[in-house]
């Protein structure tokens, strides 16, 4: 299933604790999640799915290091934001940090969602990435389960984006606020003249 663990484990011991390797980062959207929340987009995935919207985000190779704590008090700064959705990339790569950006948000009052390739089963097995459990403990919603391009939903119904990924809700306050759906985009357009185009559609696009 993991490819390249050897070499995976070089890539990250690059990344010091309490730091992310991050991809990008958008204060403010409304079809990553339920409500209001900042994006977090983390760098490295070894999965390589076809059909990948963010194939930019396989390199383990470091992007931005950001600290947790910068992040957290970034993603506290918005007051409108209901909660933080972790995407990638792969996020359970750099579960132990994203665990401790959870818990600093949580805190706040903020739920926090995040998106895996891997399955909730793998994600809670002994063969799971370092620090998976303490993500899973600080979850509200997982979407579980690698993107198949030949099961692939762009609709107005379907919040996942390909049939075999599950929406686990983990906090029942948020059971009926599955408000966003995989046929979504939005485009941010940034003073630099930088723009960020996210949903599912183009999960995540630089230009
Ligand atoms: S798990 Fe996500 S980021 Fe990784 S290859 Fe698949 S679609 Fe792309």
């Amino acid at each position: 299933m993991v490819q390249n663990n050897g070499n995976l484990r070089m890539e990250l011991i690059q990344i010091p604790p309490d730091y992310l390797n991050i991809m990008g980062y958008v204060d403010e959207s409304e079809v990553n999640g339920p409500g209001r929340r900042a994006v977090v987009w983390v760098q490295g995935c070894l999965r390589q799915c076809r059909g990948c919207f963010n194939k930019e985000s396989w390199s383990f190779a470091i992007n931005q290091l950001v600290s947790v704590d910068t992040l957290a008090e970034k993603i506290l700064s918005n007051p409108r934001n209901q909660g933080v959705t972790f995407s990638g990339g792969e996020p359970f790569w750099q579960a132990a940090a994203l665990a401790v950006l959870a818990a600093k948000v949580k805190a706040a009052g903020l739920n926090v969602m995040s998106f895996s390739g891997f399955t909730l089963e793998e994600l809670q097995s002994d063969s799971a990435p370092a620090g998976s459990q303490d993500l899973l403990n600080q979850l509200d919603i997982l979407i579980d389960g690698p993107y198949i391009q030949s099961l692939a939903l762009n609709s107005p119904d379907s919040p996942v984006s390909s049939s075999n990924q599950r929406v686990h809700v983990f906090n029942p306050a948020l059971q009926e606020h599955i408000t966003w759906t995989s046929d979504q985009i939005e485009i941010h357009i940034f003073k630099d003249g930088s723009r960020i185009i996210t949903g599912y559609r183009g999960r995540l696009e630089l230009e």
